[in-house]
């Protein structure tokens, strides 16, 4: 955790989840209480085809809801894409970008995460841009280099703690069972901050810097206390609200 920074937990369903899965987000929305949603600020980012209803299942509770991705264009010829626009319309806040497997499924660069974080903040969303190094990277000791490579060329001029978190998410640890030793965590998101602050000075010291990866029930009190993470990004856990706000009790008690 970072004093004065409220952490924030954003569940990743990827492209599961179908209308007999509104359930979970009704009781995800049950769970964030007052007392919790002073704690953190809960969020969950289902699949574009039911961020409308999950916004009207998440009104006037503690849950916020984002998008997975979005293009970087407002409209337009773009067949299936979907924009920051249309988001925001569906009355989602946030916006994942840059996550891995659209960097590796849809070829993305950093100057495309780019865009699309702009695309975000033109349309009032505030954007989770995802770094992350992969496991050879990480083995050959140039995770840092590549984040510092990511971060530049990934995060616009602009970037405030209002309109931008970063997820650090090392490849290698989504979905996989796998995560980094507590101490690499905090040695990286402690380079992360200083990354932060040199670019963009207050701004960079107020900015939520997440942790992704495996991250579940039974690790959650461990990871989420690290210094500088100040909430995760969580994909399979995600889908199930009981694991989802087991993560997000652990605030509860700090
Ligand atoms: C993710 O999809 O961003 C993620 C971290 O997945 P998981 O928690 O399943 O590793």
């Amino acid at each position: 955790m970072t004093p004065d920074i409220k952490p924030l937990v954003a569940g990743n369903w990827k492209m599961n989840g179908q209308r007999d899965q509104l359930d979970q987000l009704a009781l995800m929305s049950k769970g964030a209480d007052a007392e919790l949603s002073q704690k953190l600020d809960m969020v969950v980012c289902p699949p574009a085809t039911l961020l409308y209803v999950a916004t009207a299942l998440a009104e006037d509770t503690g849950l916020h809801v984002g998008a997975q991705d979005c293009h970087a264009n407002a409209s337009g010829a773009h067949t299936g894409d979907v924009s920051a626009e249309m988001i925001a319309d569906c009355l989602a806040e946030y916006c994942i970008v840059g996550h891995s497997e659209r960097r590796t499924d849809h070829n993305e660069s950093d100057s495309d995460v780019r865009s699309k974080a702009q695309a975000c903040w033109r349309a009032g969303l505030t954007a989770i841009i995802c770094i992350g190094e992969t496991e050879a990277q990480y083995d050959a000791g140039q995770a840092e280099a590549v984040l510092s490579a990511q971060l530049q060329a990934s995060v616009p001029e602009g970037a405030t703690d209002q309109n931008t978190i970063i997820a650090y998410e090392p490849v290698w640890a989504i979905g996989t069972g796998k995560t980094p030793s507590p101490e690499d965590i905090e040695a990286i998101h402690a380079f992360l901050r200083n990354e932060l602050v040199e670019r963009l000075q207050g701004p960079g010291e107020r900015m939520r810097l997440l942790y992704g990866g495996s991250v579940k029930p039974s690790n959650a009190a461990e990871l989420l206390m690290i210094n500088n993470v100040d909430g995760a990004l969580v994909g399979g856990a995600s889908l199930k609200a009981e694991d989802l706000l087991s993560i997000c009790e652990v605030y509860r008690k700090v």
